[in-house]
């Protein structure tokens, strides 16, 4: 009798443990799913970062990305407020730092918590009491490393098995990887390939947005509509790739004398466009002066060697309490036609519409 009830307990107990593992199975195949069905870099970090941890009641789980041309920074910065992640999502240039851990196997390592060694893979939480680093290899490449870490010392061990884990990390390595090269295509579509600013799409969009955030807030906004004078010429005397390399050296010109919040872009072939946030039309006119000053004044140099003198046109529009524009390519039109005026009246000049 004793025998069946010894038995029977087993019994309980196997089942109890098929169970725990059928949900743990469950839990991990629907972490899977929302990985691999998130549709940005934003929402697949959100899932990373902030779903994680309670779904495997982890006391802290961070991200490390080796990143040595900022690539994935400048990718996160452009389209995410990333303050929350501060201290979760973290980055690298050095391969070493990295491969430290992982090498010669770029295997799962699980491990008792030690300061000295993972304080910098767990920057805001020093109450750990084990922790489960995992590679993140792309095309036999150490892209990163998935960091768990957990308050209960025994939860990772060097003993236990790492398939479930190894899992893991090959679903957010995939993901990870497919969500950079998708907003890099993205970004990529918004860009300029000759200058590498902003094209005219970006521009169209954020034109909209300006427009509709500053008649919400009442705030001012100005458009200056830039037009390189006679640039024909440059190309019929010195060739298209001179052309070329005066259109960057003004773009960067331009970029240079911008705030954070304006926006520039190549609207066209040699005409550029800013946006100027909370300016109203006089100090857009200043800053136009400028930036005319500037370029009238500068050497540009061709690929011969030789260095050219350019010159530019700039028409400024803005939105005020006194006029009737009301959208973005009113605005637009307006700076445009500041800018046509500005030609016929010899060039060289900043002209307001109005
Ligand atoms: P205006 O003072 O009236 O603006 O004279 P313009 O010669 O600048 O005006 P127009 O619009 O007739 O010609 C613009 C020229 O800009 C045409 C083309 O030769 C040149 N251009 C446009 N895009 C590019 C480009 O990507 N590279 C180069 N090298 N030249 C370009
Ligand atoms: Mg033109
Ligand atoms: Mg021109």
């Amino acid at each position: 009798m004793q025998d069946i009830a010894i038995l029977q307990a087993r019994l309980d107990e196997l089942l109890r443990i098929a169970k725990s593992n059928e949900r743990k199975q469950e839990n991990f195949q629907q972490y899977e799913l929302a990985l691999l069905q998130s549709t940005s870099l934003e929402q697949l970090l959100s899932i990373i970062l902030d779903q994680h941890k309670d779904r495997f009641q982890l006391t802290e789980v961070t991200l490390m990305l080796y990143d040595p041309e900022y690539e994935m920074q400048r990718l996160i910065t452009a389209k995410i407020d990333h303050a929350s992640w501060r201290r979760r999502l973290l980055f690298t240039e050095s391969a070493h730092l990295l491969n430290q851990h992982f090498s010669p196997q770029q295997q799962p390592r699980l491990m008792k918590y030690s300061p000295h060694q993972h304080a910098y893979l767990f920057p805001d939480c020093d109450e750990l009491g084990s922790v489960a680093l995992l590679p993140l290899v792309r095309q036999n490449m150490l892209i990163g490393s998935l960091n768990l870490g957990s308050r209960n010392p025994s939860r990772f061990q060097q003993k236990i098995g790492t398939k479930f884990l190894e899992h893991l990390a090959a679903v957010v390595s995939a993901c990870i990887e497919n969500a950079r090269l998708h907003e890099h295509i993205k970004l990529v579509g918004l860009r300029d390939a000759l200058t590498g600013i902003n094209n005219r799409r970006f521009f169209d969009q954020r034109l909209s947005e300006e427009v509709s955030r500053a008649r919400r807030s009442g705030s001012s906004l100005s458009c200056l509509f830039i037009d390189l004078d006679y640039f024909k010429r440059v190309n019929d005397h010195h060739g298209h790739q001179a052309g070329d390399a005066v259109l960057k050296q003004v773009s960067g010109l331009l970029s240079a004398r911008l705030r954070e919040n304006d926006v520039l872009a190549r609207y066209g072939g040699e005409e550029f466009v800013i946006l100027l946030a909370d300016t109203s039309q006089a100090d857009a006119a200043l800053i136009a002066e400028q930036i005319r000053d500037r370029v009238a004044k500068s050497h540009f140099t061709i690929p011969s060697g030789k260095t050219l003198h350019v010159t530019l046109s700039i028409g400024v529009a803005s939105l005020a309490a006194d006029n009737d524009i009301e959208e973005g390519r009113q605005l637009l039109a307006a700076a445009d036609q500041a800018v046509y005026a500005a030609k016929l009246s010899g060039r060289n000049r900043v002209k307001q519409a109005g």
